[in-house]
Order: C-alpha cells, then structure tokens, then sequence
C-alpha cells in the first residue's frame, strides 16, 4: 500500500516551513521549524500535539493569513500570497459574531466572496438545513448552545463548499456527549458523501477522535514545533462501521 503512488491531486504543500514570532529585544520565539505537510483530495488528517506547539499557528499558515517567517506553501502548485479562496476554518471557540443572526453568520462567507443575494440566501439556508439547524435561521447566538453554536461555525466554513476544510479543536469548548454527536453527524456526512469538502485538516487533543475521523494522524513535537511522526489509519477506517445506534442513546 504504502509503495503505490499517489494520484489523487495535491492541494497544500507546506516545504520546509519556520516560523518565529518575535518575543523581545534578545529573541525570537520558534514556533515551528521545518514543518513538512502534504495534504491531497480526499484526505482526512489529523494534527496531534501538545498546547503551545504551534498547530494554529500552522493552520494559519495552511490558510494563506499567515507568511511563515521561512519555507513555501503551495495551493494546487502555486505559491501562496495570501488568505486562500478554497480554504474555510472552523474555531475552537466558534468565533460568531454575535449581533448577526444564524442566516446571516452562514452568508458572510459568500458575501465576501461576492454571491449574489438570491443565492446567498438559498445556499445558506441549504447549509444550516445540513448540519441541522433548520428553524434556527432567525436565531442569535446567544440563543444558542455550545453545540449548536458551533454547527453555525460548521455552516458558515461549509457554505462556501471548500476545498479544504480547516477545523482548529471544533470540539474541545463543547460537553462530551454534544462533542461526541457532533462528530458522528459530521462522519455521517463524510462517508455519505455529503459533506461539501474534498479535504480536512483538524487539530486534535482526542486521539481517539483523531483514529476514528482521520486517514492520517500528524504527531507534532513541541520546541519547535515539526511533524514528528506520521501514523496511517488502516483500512477499513473504523468511521465506517461507526454504530449508529449511539445516537439513540444520547439522543
Ligand atoms: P497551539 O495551537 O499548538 O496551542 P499556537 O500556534 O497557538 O499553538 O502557539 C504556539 C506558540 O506561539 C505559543 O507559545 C504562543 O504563545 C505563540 N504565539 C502564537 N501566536 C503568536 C503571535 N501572534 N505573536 C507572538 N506569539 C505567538
Ligand atoms: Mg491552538
């Protein structure tokens, strides 16, 4: 298996990537060096690793906002200058505005990306339908729960269907059993095919979130922070013979 050669497209190729923040007058902060990552169409992967190592920082980086301090991202084989329109990201702390509702949190993706307002609405209320927060259109917030609050943040990423999706700890602000539901309805849309993503990127403190969600787990180091090991999930995943029947349970 491993010795095939993989065809499916490259969308993310970080080479080589340093980062360093600067700290004061004598140092810098080395938040990541030489950071390796290659992420193709259809892959689920995981980043692993301790607080502080520098996972958001990559993601940053990953999502064009951030030039790393040295190394080359490429998106598709181009280098990259800046946010990338495929990429959408999903918070750990939802990061909703809370003076506009549902509808419109979900429709801010594509109004910065210039859709008409006709079909905002349509694609936005298709969203919220999918990841079940139909009737909630109207809703702020602040009227919502942790869980539904963050299926809003899911909406919002997923709106614009992107390439790939960047998810920075969407579970951990969340109680185990909405952040154990969430995950299945999210694996539910995957393995169905329904989910508007080709690729996830998600940073993890569950490892067994991390082996049951992903084809791939990256096992960061701290200090500074670099891909240290790479584990592969073995087929057949364990997310397709999820048991459905936990649902009933904490429903
Ligand atoms: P993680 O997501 O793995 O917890 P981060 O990427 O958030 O790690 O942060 C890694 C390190 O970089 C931390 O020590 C953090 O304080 C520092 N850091 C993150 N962002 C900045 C910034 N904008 N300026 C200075 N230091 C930062
Ligand atoms: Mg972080």
């Amino acid at each position: 298996m491993d010795t095939a050669v993989d065809l499916r497209p490259c969308l993310i190729d970080v080479k080589g990537c340093r980062q360093a923040y600067h700290k004061d007058a004598s140092a810098d902060l080395v938040v990541l060096e030489d950071v390796n990552l290659t992420l193709r169409e259809g892959e689920i992967v995981a980043l692993l690793g301790r607080s502080g190592s520098g996972k958001s920082t990559l993601l940053r980086i990953v999502s064009g906002l951030l030039k790393p301090t040295a190394g080359n991202v490429t998106w598709r084989g181009r280098p990259v200058t800046g946010p990338t329109d495929g990429v959408a990201m999903v918070f750990q702390s939802f990061a909703l505005f809370p003076w506009l509702t549902v509808q419109e949190n979900v429709e801010l993706g594509l109004e910065a990306r210039g859709v008409p307002r006709t079909e905002r609405e349509r694609r936005a209320e298709a969203a919220i339908d999918m990841i079940g927060l139909g009737g909630f259109e109207n809703a702020y917030p602040k009227e919502l729960s942790g869980g539904m609050r963050q299926r809003v943040g899911l909406a919002r990423a997923l709106v614009v269907h992107p390439d790939l999706l960047l998810m920075d700890e969407p579970f951990s602000a969340l109680d185990v059993l909405t952040a154990e539901t969430l995950r299945t309805d999210l694996i539910d849309l995957w393995v169905d095919g329904r989910l508007p993503v080709k690729s996830v990127l998600m940073v993890t403190h569950n490892i067994e979130e991390a082996v049951l969600m992903c084809d791939r787990i990256l096992v960061f180091s701290s200090n500074p922070g670099r891909v240290a090991h790479e584990l592969r999930v073995p087929f057949p995943h364990p997310r397709n013979r999820l048991d459905k029947a936990f649902r009933q349970v904490v429903d």
